[in-house]
Order: structure tokens, then sequence, then C-alpha cells
């Protein structure tokens, strides 16, 4: 016979809603991604270029099951919106991509940072549909897309690792930044002047 303790050992958590933390726990999301994203200021070998397709697929799925939360738990949320990044992370988790396209930590540092007093009492962070007033340390983040386009930082920073794509609009934010830093990285290619070139001029100087 069972006895009382060994049935009811597993007290469940307190579930007091003003407890409730702002967004579900996203460290198991982090560590895969730093699995699948290696540190790009650390050359790259050709062995790490392309990550492993399970873990690719674990990240999209740890991301999906957090927006899953979030929607579960959400109260004025437009749940649409919610459905359809979902949506769009599983099929991403059943199709990996080969690379991942998402900004770097560099990029979330520099995006623009907004006030509390400059956003209206009822706005809301579009992903987990808390008014951005409830937050006692509220840090607000405005994508270079559109000027409406605000977010809790750390709502956003999980899909922009990810997808680098504005939540709302889908503008491919980490695409712009690839350009940027291609052209940046030929730019100093083309104000290098290479060796032989300087030959060439010798003769002026002679
Ligand atoms: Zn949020
Ligand atoms: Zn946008």
């Amino acid at each position: 016979m069972a006895s009382y303790e060994s049935e009811h050992a597993i007290d469940p958590p307190s579930t007091n809603p003003s407890e409730r933390p702002r967004r579900p726990d996203l460290s198991t999301f982090f560590s895969t991604l730093s699995q699948i994203t290696p540190d790009t200021s650390v050359p790259r070998t050709r062995q790490h270029a392309v990550p492993v397709p399970n873990e690719v697929s674990a990240a999209f799925r740890n991301l999906a099951d957090a927006f899953g939360v979030m929607r579960r738990d959400s109260r004025g949320t437009d749940s649409e919106f919610l459905d359809s990044l979902i949506e769009s992370l599983m099929s991403s988790a059943e199709r990996p991509p080969r690379e991942i396209e998402g900004v770097d930590e560099e990029y979330i540092a520099g995006l623009e940072r907004v006030s509390i007093k400059k956003v209206r009492k009822e706005d809301d962070c579009p992903i987990c549909g808390n008014p951005f007033s409830d937050d006692p340390h509220p840090l607000l983040v405005r994508l270079p897309c559109h000027s409406t386009h605000i977010f809790d930082l750390e709502c956003v920073r999980p899909w922009l690792r990810l997808r680098g794509t504005c939540p709302l609009d889908r503008v491919d934010l980490g695409k712009r930044e690839r350009e940027r830093k291609k052209k940046h990285l030929e730019d100093i290619k083309k104000n290098a002047k290479p060796e032989d070139e300087e030959e060439e001029w010798d003769g002026l100087y002679g």
C-alpha cells in the first residue's frame, strides 16, 4: 500500500500569479545556442563552420516552448502573434537551417535603449504581453526597422540571436548586419595598399 507521504512527496510550486516571473527561464535555450554559435571573436575553423543539425533543432524547439509558456500565461497578449512566432520556430526545428542567421550579442548591446518615461502607460511588450510599466526594472529596446517596434530586451534577445529578424515585420536585421560587416571588411582591404602597387610608384620618387 502506498503511503500518503510517497504519493504526496512532491509539492507543486506556489502559483501565486503576482509572483509569476515576467518570462520563462531561458537558460536552456541560451546554453543550446552557445553550442551552435561559436564565439565569433575566435577564428572559425572549417570544422565548426556548420553546426550540428540536432542542436540547431533543439534551439528552435527550446524557444518555441518558452513562447508556448508565455502564450499560456499571457493576460492581454495577441496570441495569434505568438502563435505565428511559435509556428515559424517549429518549422525551423523540423527543417533546421545550415547556419544560424541571428545577430550576435554585440548587436544586441548596441540596440537603441528606450526610457520607460518615453512609452505610454498602457504600452506592452509584443512578445510577453506585459505592460512595460509593470516591470520594476524595465529594459526596453527599439529595433531599427520601425520607431514603434519596442520590446523588453530580454524578450526579443533570444529571437534576435536565433532568427535575426524583427518579430513584428520580419525585417532581416541579421542580413543587414552581415552586409554591413562585409562592406566594412572590404573597405579595410581597399584602404590597405597592396605592396606591389607601391612598387609601381617608386619611379616617381627616384
Ligand atoms: Zn516582454
Ligand atoms: Zn520591426
